[in-house]
């Protein structure tokens, strides 16, 4: 019955004289996930709304799933597409749709007229009168609300075909991909770092990561794990470039030379530092971490600064005060919580001391670096030049 979608969005639509670069950025990345799906699609932008259309057949519900990865979309809506015939043809059109989709419904609606067709021989209030009233005899359980309808059926009359739709499917929200530059996710194997990219990415921040693994003591399945985790955000980020870091000999020199209590966050501070410096390589504006206030001793406040003190560029850490159920809910949402609890062993679980400080004093910390003379430097450039990068879509 459909043919095309009309494409809600929102914040968009305040960016004044930007709106358009949000608007193209949006249609850009609709053609991306499109790309993929059975069917051919012409994506139009006019008087400040995007429509899909479909030409021919195509998989209705694989194309609204891919618009639902798509950041910015606020709502699908499936519209008909009517050929203007004169106004008893479209009543015909409005009663077959509403057969369709409202058969035996109890429910309130209202009827939404919008005259972009200057010349259509009716005003909107007689259209909606008009038609609202052809509804009221043919549908015995529908109540007209004008205030707070349970369907808004709207009508739109336009140079040549009018538009029928009531359905508004929800998007994901926030912004396109590609307004907002791009930052460098450190992706663990874990629940919490897919989300946090997840959530940093639906701001518009196109997203690359950074893995550290520790061979022999974590596994080539436990990498594999992170590629397919990267694998699964793609679909809603767009292509990510994953950089794997062998992180075995810095982890275990500091293992050898630092007070095992501040094993954890010394070794944070290393992640952090490796990974801000493929951040500034490589464009990267911030860093983005899964780090929740409290869940573990590495993430208490103390430990949070000590970790940040290494840091120049800005962290984003957008799960700081989400509770773990919360975390879930949104990775089972993004469908990356069932790879996430798969049990291969994680570069920190392998070193972890029983009793991790969790009020470290960033001076003391730094002072126990200080044990690891400049030999940990050329560790951290051959972690550097061995990396591993994969382009992962
Ligand atoms: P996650 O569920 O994301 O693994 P976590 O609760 O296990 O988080 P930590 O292991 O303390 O917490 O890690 C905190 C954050 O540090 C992670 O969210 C991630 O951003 C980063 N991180 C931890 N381990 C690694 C790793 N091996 N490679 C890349 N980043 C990591
Ligand atoms: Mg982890």
């Amino acid at each position: 019955m459909f043919q095309a979608f009309l494409i809600k969005y929102g914040e968009i639509g305040v960016k004044g004289k930007n709106r358009y670069v949000f608007e193209d950025a949006l249609v850009a990345r609709m053609k991306r996930v499109l790309t993929p799906v059975d069917g051919t699609f012409k994506i139009t932008k006019e008087q400040g709304r995007i429509y899909v259309e479909a030409e021919g057949a195509f998989d209705y519900e694989e194309t609204v799933a891919a618009l639902q990865r798509v950041f910015g979309i606020v709502g699908i809506c499936p519209v008909v597409l009517a050929d203007d015939k004169g106004f008893e043809a479209l009543s015909q059109d409005v009663m077959h749709y509403m057969h369709r989709m409202y058969e035996g419904a109890e429910k309130t609606f209202k009827v939404h007229t919008r005259r972009a067709n200057k010349n259509y021989p009716m005003t909107s209030p007689e259209v909606n009168e008009e038609i609202g009233g052809r509804i009221l005899e043919e549908f015995p359980n529908l109540k007209v609300d004008v205030h707070d309808p349970e369907i808004m059926l709207h009508i739109e009359l336009r140079s040549g075909h009018i538009n029928i739709y009531s359905e508004v499917i929800p998007g994901p929200g926030g912004m396109p991909l590609g307004t907002n530059g791009r930052s460098m996710l450190l992706l663990s194997g874990g629940i919490d770092s897919p989300v946090a990219g997840y959530m940093v990415a639906k701001r518009g921040v196109y997203i690359d990561a950074t893995y550290f693994h520790a061979p022999p003591y974590t596994s080539e399945r436990a990498k594999e794990k992170v590629v397919d985790l990267a694998r699964k955000i793609a679909r809603y980020t767009g292509p990510i470039r994953l950089h794997v870091i062998n992180f075995t000999d810095i982890q275990m020199y500091i293992y050898d030379h630092c007070p095992h209590d501040e094993l954890t966050i010394i070794m944070r501070r290393y992640m952090m530092r490796i990974a801000q410096k493929l951040a500034e390589d490589t464009g990267c504006l911030a860093l983005i971490t899964g780090e929740s206030i409290g869940q573990v001793a590495s993430q208490t406040v103390p430990s949070l600064a000590a970790t940040n003190d290494v840091c120049t560029l800005p962290v984003f850490r957008p799960l700081i005060a989400f509770d773990k159920e919360d975390i879930v809910t949104i990775a089972k949402k993004i469908d990356t919580y069932e790879t996430s609890i798969l049990p291969y062993e994680d570069c920190c679980t392998t070193f972890v001391a029983k009793h991790p400080v969790t009020k470290p004093q960033v001076e003391r910390i730094r002072k126990s670096e200080l044990l690891l003379s400049e030999k940990i430097e050329a560790m951290v450039r051959e972690a550097l030049s061995t990396e591993e990068v994969l382009e992962i879509s």
